[in-house]
């Protein structure tokens, strides 16, 4: 019914605009499958412990330290000799082999990211909020049906149907995994990491609110209207950003070897709740970290970001140079306080206080239609203020 009167007030341009977007979409992704299905990749090797990892790496796409690291070896292991020789058995190489080919990333899933970017992006910025509804009917501006339904792609089509690669935590991992030579190539990895980056940039942290799914499993899980009391409270930003910063920090200094002694060692690995979209998990702390991050998530708003993902870290940084983002009009603000409330997490609440470091804004849009004196917009940082509509009676 709300989307019905929301749809009704759409002006005219809007709802061309919003054709327009559909098909724009719709076209990225045709390409998306025309233009990359035909050429995923396949392993039709069949590796055996006579192998050595020499012969094993390249056809997996890894470099031999990768290889070795799989293999829970020491990086320097004898790169030629046969793995059985170096105590591997035929097991051990099979469930190193699936691991690797788990990362492999199917490349149309860049294409459904980029189209649930620009779909949600166009709804905040051009048609979420009719140009025909006065401030009265800010209750009717954005719906939520267009995000759960582009929260239900992520998951399903970036998650369940492509697997679990590439995804942004991923995406930032192997940059440094590249650097210690666990992939041949660092190009490629900062290519990939990059794109998620612009992604979080045009949009503020866009990628993470609207696309990864994970991220968008933890969105459906908290928006399930239960449990309402609990979720009031909001864990304390200098608590979850300490955390996550500091797990990141302690994941570089094991990598490089700086700490525990041993190159190599990669602590996400043990974190990946992404795991979940192959129904794999190659540790059970991975499982774990899924089903803690999932079950706390029915109260806590999107623990695994908060926390732990070192993408949401760096998106959090690049939030600062966001074009498009919640814009809070100082002159109009009265800080009455309604979109502190409505915000699952401090950022409204730094943004009304302007801080220079607030809260990570997911662009979850809960706040853009409680403010009573029309003070918040999301828009570019170049545009003026939003045309306010005619004030309510
Ligand atoms: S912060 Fe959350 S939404 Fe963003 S990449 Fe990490 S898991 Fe996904
Ligand atoms: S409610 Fe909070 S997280 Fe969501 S868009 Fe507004 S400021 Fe960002």
């Amino acid at each position: 019914m709300n989307m019905y009167k929301w749809f009704s007030l759409l002006s005219t341009r809007q709802r061309s605009e919003m054709v327009t977007i559909m098909l724009i979409t719709a076209i990225i992704l045709s390409i998306g499958v025309v233009t990359n299905l035909p050429k995923e990749k396949t392993v039709s090797e069949t590796f055996t412990t006579d192998m050595s990892i020499s012969d094993i790496a390249p056809g997996l796409e890894v470099t031999g330290k990768g290889l070795a690291r799989e293999l829970v070896l020491p990086l320097d292991t004898p790169k030629k000799s046969p793995l059985n020789k170096l105590g591997i058995s035929q097991e051990q190489l099979d469930h190193a082999v699936e691991h690797i080919l788990s990362h492999r990333s199917t490349s149309l899933k860049y294409y459904v990211f980029a189209a649930i970017v620009l779909f949600g992006l166009a709804y905040l910025t051009r048609f979420g909020r009719p140009d025909n509804a006065n401030i009265s009917e800010r209750k009717l501006w954005y719906p939520r049906i267009p995000y759960i339904m582009c929260l239900l792609a992520a998951v399903l089509v970036c998650g369940f149907v492509l697997g679990k690669s590439p995804n942004p935590m991923e995406g930032t991992v192997k940059v440094f995994k590249s650097m210690v030579g666990l992939y041949p190539s660092i190009i490629s990895k900062l290519i990939a990491l990059s794109f998620f980056v612009v992604l979080a940039v045009i949009g503020n942290k866009f990628i993470c609110g609207w696309a990864c799914p994970f991220g968008a499993l933890q969105e459906l899980i908290y928006s399930l209207g239960i449990l309402c009391k609990p979720k009031q409270w909001k864990v304390p930003f200098w608590l979850t950003n300490t955390i996550r910063s500091g797990l990141f920090c302690v994941t570089l200094l094991f990598l490089f070897g700086i700490v525990g002694g041993r190159e190599g060692s990669v602590i996400y690995h043990y974190l990946n709740p992404f795991n979940l979209f192959d129904l794999h998990f190659d540790h059970w702390l991975s499982l774990l970290t899924a089903v803690v991050s999932l079950t706390l998530g029915f109260f806590i708003y999107r623990p695994f970001c908060q926390f732990i993902c070192p993408f949401g870290f760096i998106s959090w940084i690049t939030e600062k140079f966001s074009l498009y983002r919640v814009i809070i009009d100082k002159e109009k603000c009265t800080e009455c306080g309604a979109c502190i409330k409505a915000c699952p997490l401090h950022a409204a609440k730094g943004k009304v206080e302007s801080k220079v470091f607030p809260a990570d804004c997911f662009s979850c849009s809960r706040c853009l239609n409680v403010c009573p004196v029309d003070a918040i917009n999301y828009r570019s940082i170049w545009s003026k203020r939003q045309k306010i509509n005619k004030e309510s009676a």
